[in-house]
């Protein structure tokens, strides 16, 4: 299948994911149908890349519903698209040869055929290929920018951060820890607790599933209140947040996923009187408005994972049929670190 005959390629079989039917509230397996495409031979100025591992993101609930948002809706019965590493198997470009690792777009298949737009070179000796889909991609940047600049993280505040086990929360709680901040971290189970307490240094965590009223376990948490709250899941933590915010106190709101499969528009905070009170910032932001980060980001965090600052963690599903389950189980917890699917 990757043997390569001059210039000619063979050509391929892939395997793909596409979006059957659009889910309504919980996404279940049978929305989405696993189908086999045959490739065409790049032809001049293309590139094959054979996936190698492929991201799957809370984000692309939102793109499963047919609305306009500021990334445009999947078609259904087509493959599906999302972040990916491969690598280039046969090559007709001047810039992509043969072997690089290459970062994309074109996730939920396992071979694609490029002319090179969007598509970036990755080092694999600075790190392992998917971690450009975690901690040194999307996510890492995500983190990077929404504490320090959104966030404008300040010497000795307090951070509260939800979702703290996942690909973002991971990042942002050990950033706020190297910038010598104290962290409150929440998440669900007592694994993804353990590894906030043991391996990423959060000062306290909360298990929001078992703790009781999660307002009372973050005011235990957070006695001197919270500086910067770094919302990735909206909902009753963003309640409970804002009840304990500082005055001046930031909060980035960066994902809501306790929301993304709601069926009625969920209520908003009752409290919402607080930011008047506190004088509070809440800013949302898109991470790919922020690419120009990208060069500071990488040069940070990979300083930062020399020095042993910064750790991660992968949750790998394996093969593209397991796909639809590695996306399902990022709404019941499943994953501790990034949810990757191994091709
Ligand atoms: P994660 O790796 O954090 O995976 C999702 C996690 O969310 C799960 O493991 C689960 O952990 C938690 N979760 C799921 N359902 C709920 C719920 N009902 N209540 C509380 N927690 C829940 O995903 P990412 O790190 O990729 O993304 C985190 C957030 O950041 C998401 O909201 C995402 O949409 C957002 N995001 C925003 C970006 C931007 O540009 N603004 C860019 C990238 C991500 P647990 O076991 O702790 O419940």
């Amino acid at each position: 299948m990757s043997q390569v005959v001059g210039s000619i390629t063979p050509r391929v079989v892939s395997r793909e994911v596409r979006l059957k039917r659009r889910p309504v509230g919980m996404p279940v397996p049978s929305d989405f149908e696993l189908a086999e495409v045959t490739l065409a031979q790049p032809g001049d100025g293309e590139f094959l890349v054979r996936n190698l591992y492929m991201s799957v993101d809370p984000y692309m609930r939102g793109r499963m519903i047919d609305r306009k948002s500021y990334v445009p809706p999947f078609e259904l019965d087509e493959a599906m698209g999302g972040g990916c590493v491969g690598v280039v198997e046969s090559s007709n470009h001047e810039r992509f040869n043969v072997g690089d690792h290459v970062l994309g777009m074109n996730g939920w298949r396992e071979y694609w055929v490029s002319d090179g737009t969007d598509v970036q070179t990755v080092d694999p000796h600075l790190a392992p290929v998917q971690a450009y889909l975690g901690v040194l991609g999307m996510p890492g940047l995500t983190a990077y920018v929404g504490l320090l600049e959104i966030g404008a993280l300040a010497d000795g505040d307090t951070v509260f951060v939800s979702g703290a086990a996942g690909a973002v929360g991971s990042v942002v709680c050990q950033i706020a820890k190297i910038k010598g901040c104290r962290v409150v971290g929440s998440a669900g189970s007592a694994a993804k607790l353990d590894w906030l307490s043991a391996v990423a240094g959060v000062d306290e965590v909360i298990d929001y599933k078992g703790a009781g009223d999660l307002r009372d376990a973050l005011g235990e948490a957070c006695p001197d209140g919270i500086d910067v709250y770094f919302d990735n899941v909206g909902g009753a933590h963003l309640e409970a947040a804002l009840d304990l915010m500082n005055t001046g106190g930031r909060i980035v709101a960066c994902g809501s996923i306790s929301t993304y499969n709601a069926t009625e528009p969920p209520p908003g905070p009752r409290n919402m009187f607080r930011v008047v009170t506190n004088r509070l910032t809440i800013r949302g932001f898109i991470v790919t408005d922020h690419w120009d980060r990208f060069g500071a980001f990488v040069r940070d965090a990979s300083g930062w994972i020399a020095a042993g600052q910064l750790k991660w963690e992968e949750t790998v599903h394996e093969g593209i049929e397991s796909a639809p389950a590695a996306f399902l189980g990022l709404f019941t917890g499943e994953n501790l670190g990034k949810m990757l699917v191994r091709l």
